[in-house]
């Protein structure tokens, strides 16, 4: 299995990204994740990053490509991945074909999950994210037990510098501007799925399952 997960930010595609994990152990590669990590620990490319994340901008496309390359080189992605957050825009898309291609594999699918705009700027104003295992809290829909520590593992909960009001404004026009367009580029390629974002997590993945296995 070969996917990509495609959605405006807040639309849970990472929630949806670590549930297939379990189910079908294969690994999520999020380009939003590791640049986080490289950000983290303060790498070259890290702080090349992180004024376009904290922007709401994207990252340019030769920083991502080349870590995309890299994390699909390594043996957990012989068995296929998830890809959550990349490609962004068409030039990515193109150059993901290319490098499956020279494989001499393809993807499986892409899923849209759809949410409504309006519905997005809460789910990502109240989105809290695990330091240690990067499990995802919302203040107004899903609490952690205990305020601020996760249930999963007890790690510390923060919100992402991203996940600010004004910087989320400017994600949602980049979507709309770069990465909306590659709906239409997986459709013309005929293995588009597009789902609802919206009601229950278990209600969302079992249709993003049956996507997933062109059922
Ligand atoms: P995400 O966690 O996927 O919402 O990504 C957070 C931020 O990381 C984005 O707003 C971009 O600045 C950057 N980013 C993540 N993935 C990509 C990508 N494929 N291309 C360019 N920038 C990206």
């Amino acid at each position: 299995m070969r996917l990509v997960l495609l959605g405006a930010p807040g639309a849970g595609k990472g929630t949806q990204a670590k549930k297939l994990i379990e189910k079908y152990g294969i690994p999520q590669i999020s380009t939003g994740d590791i640049l986080r990590q490289n950000v983290a620990e303060g790498t070259p490319l890290g702080k090349e990053a992180k004024g376009y994340m904290n922007a709401g901008k994207l990252v340019p496309d030769e920083v991502v490509l080349g870590l995309v390359k890299d994390r699909l080189k390594k043996d957990d992605c012989k068995k296929g991945y998830i890809l959550d957050g990349f490609p962004r825009n068409t030039a990515q898309a193109e150059a993901l074909d290319k490098i499956l291609d020279s494989l001499g594999i393809s993807l499986t699918g892409a899923i849209s999950v759809d949410v409504p705009l309006g519905d997005l700027m809460k789910r990502l104003t109240g989105r809290r994210t695990c330091k240690g295992c990067g499990q995802m809290y919302n203040i107004y829909f899903s609490t952690a037990k205990k305020e601020g520590v996760c249930d999963k593992c007890g790690g510390a909960l923060y919100q992402r510098d991203d996940d600010k009001e004004e910087t989320i404004k400017k994600r949602l026009d980049e979507y709309e501007a770069k990465t909306a367009p590659l709906i239409g580029y997986y459709k013309n390629k005929g293995i588009l799925k597009s789902i609802a974002g919206t009601g229950g997590i278990d209600d969302i993945f079992a249709e993003v399952c049956a996507a997933a296995e062109g059922k």
